[in-house]
């Protein structure tokens, strides 16, 4: 994979402070769903988060991996992930490729939280997310 960011003309570029080198373009917003393009350059992450809005990704450049509740899966080009309601997630780019990945979520949304201690103790626990956790 080859090249920069993918960009959209007339699409404004925004940081996402809450990720490590992760970057935002809404490319459909104000009907029922919202189309975001995110993008991380290699070794960013986006938050550990859940919520009870659901999240439907399809990856299109690079290489990374994600977490979805207590399974974490390697992505590739046009991976299809789905992010059930309340499941614990975070996306990840490899040391050495950016990860950029649509993702379609409700117009009408609740806020990400983060995981508390006990959250993070049972997320740990799982070898597989202790990893990913720690990569
Ligand atoms: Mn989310």
């Amino acid at each position: 994979m080859s090249g920069g960011l993918l960009r959209w003309p007339g699409v404004e570029l925004l940081t996402e402070p809450r990720g490590r080198g992760m970057t935002k373009q809404v490319l459909f917003a104000g009907a029922d769903v919202d189309v975001r393009y995110f993008e991380l350059e290699p070794g960013g992450w986006t938050p550990l988060e859940h919520h009870g809005h659901t999240h439907r990704v399809m990856v299109l450049r690079g290489r990374g991996a994600c977490l979805v509740e207590d399974t974490v899966r390697p992505l590739a080009p046009q991976d299809l992930v789905f992010v059930p309601s309340w499941a614990w997630h975070q996306f990840r780019a490899a040391a050495d490729a950016p990860l950029g990945f649509l993702c379609i979520v409700p117009a009408e949304r609740d806020a990400g939280l983060a995981p508390g201690p006990a959250d993070l103790v049972r997320l740990r626990a799982i070898p597989a997310v202790a990893d990913f956790l720690s990569s």
